[in-house]
């Protein structure tokens, strides 16, 4: 119809672009990025001899900021497993960030086998502390801006094509890893446990996990990884690190990697969990038990810095001192986009409301009300620092309706999903000013934070 129309008019430029439009097919980018992966983890299956049929599992990449896997078993025996554009941009971060890592210069010219000296050997000086404290602080503001916003934003950072290439290798590895486990869950016959109800559940939940992560480690390895020629490139170098047979050295960094990105997202962003996924480093001693060929210690040898950053990022019982954050802001290697110098400072401050200690919180609230003469949200405080989530609730005037679910000890919670009910709450919209209700959500949802008993 629009070619018709384009031909009638004669637009023989807007034909050719019509034309082209049709010959990509204009699909789901991501959503064919994940299937043409998953081919690859149906095929490496046969390894797991189970009755389940892997030809019957759909794969879906949805448009959504939380970062989950997830696969639903149905009756009839197929199965839809989905990963969300959250973990895919989560875990191509820290691939950027691990990529980043090995040569924080990249001096113009290539010069792969520094990066790969610094991978068997890595260096003990002050840039390296440097560099894991800006990639801290990268994905701080990341976890900010979800905490706050209900928003994934990342700066981007730049990096030379050889390392780039390298990011997407250990994205793509990464996923087949996340793919791998939610296929082996179906294959396994595992239950879908999204709310653990008691221990027994708990118990069985933690179970599964780990029997998904080790048959995902036999479909990762089933994988055979493309050795190269003679390249003289970082991604050549590495792959001829990797021996063909058990646990290659590739694989080997994919899964780290998506087990960082899981758990960084969980801890960061999640006041209550409901998935009981391992911390990565209990993950690969779990993993070192069946893998015999795993290394532990030369794991951690390189992915010290990439957990020392997941760690540091995730550790919201402070602020992050404001050089890293500035060493972050001003490296040419990151992208400031269009944000003005005002707007990333207010970030640092955002940073300091949402990791404020309990007293610091409670005074600051105290005098904020008092002197904007927000009674209701004072009474509010009052509830919530006798230790009634409910009451606390009330009083802001939301309704039952709203806020039963998020007392459900079964259901997980994140941080933004809270801190939004408390904003858009009849008493903190008597606020005039946006940034102060704000600040006043945030700090509340923060004390909240600092006291999980309270949400049950
Ligand atoms: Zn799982």
């Amino acid at each position: 119809m629009m070619l018709r129309k384009a031909e009638e008019t004669g637009e023989q430029d807007l034909k050719n672009r019509i034309l082209e439009m049709m010959a990509l097919d204009n699909s789901d980018p991501m959503g064919a990025m994940v299937n043409g992966l998953a081919e690859e983890v149906i095929g490496a299956c046969a390894t797991l001899h189970a009755a389940a049929d892997p030809a019957r599992i759909v794969f879906e990449a949805v448009n959504r900021d939380d970062a989950t896997a997830t696969s639903f078993p149905y009756a009839d025996g197929s199965c839809r497993v989905v990963i969300t554009d959250g973990l895919i941009s989560m875990i191509y971060y820290l691939c950027v960030l691990w990529a980043w890592s090995l040569d924080p210069e990249q001096r113009q010219g290539p010069s792969p086998e520094s990066a790969l000296r610094r991978l068997i050997c890595p260096w003990e000086n002050k840039k390296r502390t440097e560099q894991v404290h800006l990639s801290a602080a990268l994905l701080r503001y990341h976890h900010v801006h979800h905490r706050v916003f209900g928003k994934s934003a990342k700066l981007e950072v730049f990096l030379e094509e050889e390392y780039l290439k390298l990011a997407d290798m250990l994205q793509s590895k990464a996923l087949q890893f996340i793919l791998a486990h939610e296929v082996a869950h179906f294959m396994l016959g595992h239950r879908n446990l999204l709310a653990l109800r008691n221990a027994a559940e708990v118990e069985a939940s933690r179970r599964q996990e780990q029997e998904a992560d080790r048959a995902a480690v036999s479909i990762m390895n089933a994988m055979t990884t493309k050795r190269p020629k003679s390249g003289r490139g970082l991604v050549d170098l590495i792959t001829a690190r990797s021996s063909s047979r058990g646990l290659n050295f590739i694989n080997l960094v994919g899964i780290v990697i998506a087990m960082t990105g899981l758990h960084t997202v969980e801890t960061a962003l999640f006041l209550r969990r409901s998935h009981v996924h391992l911390k990565p480093a209990e993950r690969i001693d779990q993993l070192a038990v069946v893998a015999s060929r795993l290394n532990v210690q030369g794991v951690n040898r390189v992915f010290g810095d990439l957990l020392s950053v997941t760690d540091l990022a995730c550790d919201t019982s402070a602020a992050l001192p404001r050089d890293w954050w500035q060493a972050a802001f001003t490296n040419p290697r990151v992208s400031k986009a269009t944000h003005s110098t005002e707007y990333l400072n207010s970030v640092i401050g955002l940073d300091g409301f949402h990791s404020c200690p309990a007293e610091k919180a409670e005074a600051f609230l105290r005098r904020c009300f008092a002197d904007d003469g927000m009674s209701d949200a004072d009474a509010a405080l009052d509830e919530l620092l006798a230790g009634s989530a409910a009451a606390f609730f009330r009083r802001l005037g939301i309704t039952d309706a709203v806020f039963d679910p998020m007392l459900d000890r079964m259901r997980p919670l994140t941080f933004h999903t809270v801190q939004d009910e408390i904003f858009r709450s009849p008493a903190l919209r008597q606020y005039e000013s946006f940034t102060s209700r704000r600040i006043a959500s945030v700090v509340l949802t923060r004390l909240l934070e600092l006291r999980p008993d309270t949400l049950g």
